[in-house]
């Protein structure tokens, strides 16, 4: 059609599978197998029909950036809310990634930063992780338009220790650094502290995977004042009310209920320990993980196998058919129980 001339054409990310079927065990979207904190089902009952009938809170005036702002230790001023931090990461490449130069990222890494580039026409070059898929600090020393990358790094689970992430930081004062710390709380160490230094550092987190919220679409950004102040101006620019009401009040106790995420975020650490012995001895090889996943490849097997037969099994993982990782998994870190079921799958599958 010759209105067609006129669309604005993008290659969309691909979200892992969502099964609507119950009984299917989900190892593939790193969403966290235990439930939230108590005191977020509590507050169902208290939710407001007229609050409903009412437009929401703006999200930096409410209790839960309050509960955040404590938690960290930061000034309210120093934080943004958003519908999960897909939705905080999109606006702040759109806010902070406005130069001709390209903007930096891993060629492993989330799929979606080349998306939101190619959607609003960012240009931007994609640097190699090394043979053990570390970022290597040096490659982010070039004149660019901003740099961004998740640590730990997503899907490799591959952790950069803080003094090279400040290392990059330091290197580029001249643009916005945005770092992705959506696994942070399974055993990284944040940046954060960062921020009173770099006015040029944002970091980015989320209640979806450490604080077992997923479905409620609850992300923040931290940073300078200043930087928060941007990414607030373009949020008003594009959708005044992002967030919903129920989720500002939702995610209160899972903001504010720290021991019981901590206590989660534990679970899966050890589990994911036992995991990445578990799969060694069925010939799988993986970088050391600190996310809520392993990336694993097997010696022998191709992934797509792996992949296919155990979705027949019940069982779903990610596989990316896709340039250098077209070799491997990455398998949410389950349950005990779930992880016994995937071993033992894989048993008849490697054995
Ligand atoms: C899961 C994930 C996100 C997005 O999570 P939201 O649910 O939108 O908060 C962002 N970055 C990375 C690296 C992720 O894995």
């Amino acid at each position: 059609m010759k209105w067609e001339e006129n669309v604005r054409k993008v290659v969309p990310y691909t979200p892992g599978e969502q099964p609507q079927d119950q009984n299917v065990i989900k190892l593939n979207t790193n969403e966290n197998p235990y439930p939230p904190a108590p005191g977020v089902m509590d507050r169902i009952a208290e939710l407001s029909p007229e609050r409903m009938r009412l437009y929401p809170a703006f999200p930096e005036q409410t209790q839960l950036a309050w509960a955040l702002a404590e938690y960290y230790q930061i000034d309210r001023e120093q934080i943004f809310i958003g519908v999960g931090s897909d939705d905080v990461l999109s606006l702040a490449f759109m806010t902070f990634f406005q130069s001709k130069r390209p903007v930096l990222f891993p060629d492993i890494t989330y799929s979606f930063y080349d998306v939101w580039a190619d959607l609003y026409r960012i240009p931007y070059e994609k640097k190699a992780l090394d043979e053990q898929f570390a970022i290597r600090p040096e490659d982010y020393r070039q004149p660019n338009g901003g740099v961004i990358f998740p640590n730990p790094n997503a899907p490799t689970g591959v952790l950069m220790e803080l003094s090279q992430v400040e290392e990059i930081v330091a290197a580029n004062r001249d643009v916005v650094v945005i770092v992705d710390e959506a696994y942070i709380d399974f055993g990284g160490t944040s940046c954060l502290p960062l921020i009173d230094t770099y006015d040029n550092l944002l970091v980015v987190q989320t209640f979806s995977k450490s604080r077992s919220m997923a479905g409620m679409r609850i992300g923040y950004a931290m940073g300078s004042p200043r930087l928060i102040k941007y990414l607030n101006d373009v949020k008003y620019a594009v959708n005044s009310y992002t967030m919903n009401y129920a989720a500002l009040q939702l995610g209160l106790p899972a903001g504010a209920e720290v021991t019981s995420f901590m206590d989660c975020c534990g679970w899966s650490v050890r589990c994911r320990e036992r995991a990445q012995s578990g799969v060694q001895g069925l010939g799988f090889t993986f970088p050391k993980s600190y996310g809520n996943f392993i990336f694993v490849s097997h010696k022998n097997i191709p992934a797509r196998e792996i992949f296919e037969r155990l979705k027949e099994n019940g069982i779903y993982v990610r596989y990316w058919d896709k340039e250098r990782i077209d070799d491997h998994l990455r398998i949410t870190i389950g349950t005990d129980e779930q992880m016994e079921k995937l071993y033992r799958a894989l048993e008849k599958i490697c054995g």
